[in-house]
This record gives structure tokens, C-alpha cells and sequence, in this order.
């Protein structure tokens, strides 16, 4: 499907598309949405990491909850971050039909895309698009749990064998599977298309 259509199909959930092209386009993107001051919160994202969106919060006059940040309470922050006036995270799937998929193991990064944060910014590369939730779903278990599991050691089965046998193990990533399938308000989610392949 081509990409102004899928805009689109977004669009009529109230979800608001933009595409761009660069790092530098992302950072004017985030100064004209992040005022000086406000408080800003970002769900774990390798997409975030390897656009240095982190590294862009800590260089703003704003208040960073930065979890990450040695010596902080990291569950503090993530109750913080509920009530933070922008969310920065990334998806792991988004179907054409305009949905937006997410697996979660502590469940906060869905639940604040999906209620508490007063904006909510998810940038995504244009590897996240799929066909359907049945893709989608079938994408999250077979890529990014795999490659999550890897990264994080969390000793899962798709860490270990790269597949998933619907797991009990106690560091299980896919706690929540939670499809985000329409805004009430219009001024609060933004998903940002950056070209190219990011996160997995
Ligand atoms: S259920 Fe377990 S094995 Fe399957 S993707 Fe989730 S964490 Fe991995």
C-alpha cells in the first residue's frame, strides 16, 4: 500500500503521521514539540538510541526523567514518566490499516502510550510497517523478541533458540500485546516516519 494512503488510514483515528528524511529534520521535529521546561519521559527504544534522541533531551532545558541516568530510582521514573507532559518511545509494529502493536514485559511504556503523558511522540523507521496484525504479531515474536531477548539477556526462549514457545520464563518480554487503534484527542500522538530501517 502506498505510504499517503497508510497516512491516511491513520489519520482517521486521530493519529498524526509525519515523514522525514534526516536526524537533523527529527531534531527540528522535537524542538517545535518539546518546550523549554516540560517534562519528558522515553519509553525503552533502540530506535530513540541510535538517532541520539537521548543525548538531544540531555543538551534541553527541560526536566529529563532519564532512567537510565546512574543512581536513579528507574521505577520512580517510570511512574513519573505516566504524568510527563511529552512521551518518547518507538513501536514495534505498524499495520497498514493504520494500528500500532506493541508487546510490553513491565507494561509501562504501553501504558503511558496510552494514557498520562500530554503528548505522546513514537518515532519509527520504515521497517515497522507491516500488513496486518497477524504480521504484526508474527513480527514482534520472530524479530523483535529474538533480538530484544539478545540485547537484554533475558534468558527466553526466542533469546535462546530465536523462537518463541509462548514462555512462562520469569524475564518474558511479551507480558502485554496491546493494540493502540484510535486517539480521542487529536493534539496527542504523533508518529514520526524516519526513512530508512531503525530498531528491530
Ligand atoms: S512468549 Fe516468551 S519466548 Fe515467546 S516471544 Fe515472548 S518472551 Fe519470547
Amino acid at each position: 500500500m502506498e505510504i499517503n494512503k497508510i497516512i491516511h488510514n491513520f489519520e482517521t483515528r486521530n493519529i498524526n503521521v509525519v515523514t522525514l528524511d534526516t536526524k537533523e529534520q527529527l531534531i527540528d521535529f522535537l524542538n517545535k514539540h518539546i518546550a523549554d521546561g516540560n517534562s519528558v519521559a522515553c519509553g525503552g527504544s533502540m530506535t530513540l538510541k541510535e538517532l541520539g534522541v537521548h543525548d538531544y533531551l540531555k543538551g534541553r532545558s527541560i526536566n529529563f526523567l532519564d532512567r537510565e541516568k546512574e543512581g536513579v530510582d528507574a521505577n520512580l521514573m517510570m511512574h513519573e514518566a505516566l504524568s510527563s507532559d511529552v512521551y518518547l518511545a518507538s513501536a514495534n509494529a505498524l499495520t497498514e490499516n493504520g494500528e500500532i502493536f506493541n508487546i510490553d514485559g513491565n507494561g509501562n511504556r504501553v501504558a503511558a502510550m496510552i494514557y498520562g503523558p500530554k503528548k505522546v511522540i513514537l518515532v519509527v523507521g520504515e521497517n515497522k510497517f507491516v500488513s496486518n496484525l497477524e504480521e504484526a504479531r508474527a513480527h514482534v515474536k520472530s524479530i523483535s523478541a529474538p533480538m530484544n531477548g539478545k540485547r537484554l539477556k533475558t534468558n527466553t526462549p526466542c533469546d535462546v533458540t530465536g523462537s518463541c514457545a509462548d514462555c512462562r520464563a520469569p524475564r518474558r518480554m511479551c507480558c502485554s500485546e496491546v493494540v493502540i487503534n484510535y486517539q480521542r484527542n487529536k493534539e496527542r500522538m504523533y508518529i514520526v516516519v524516519m526513512k530508512g530501517t531503525y530498531g528491530y
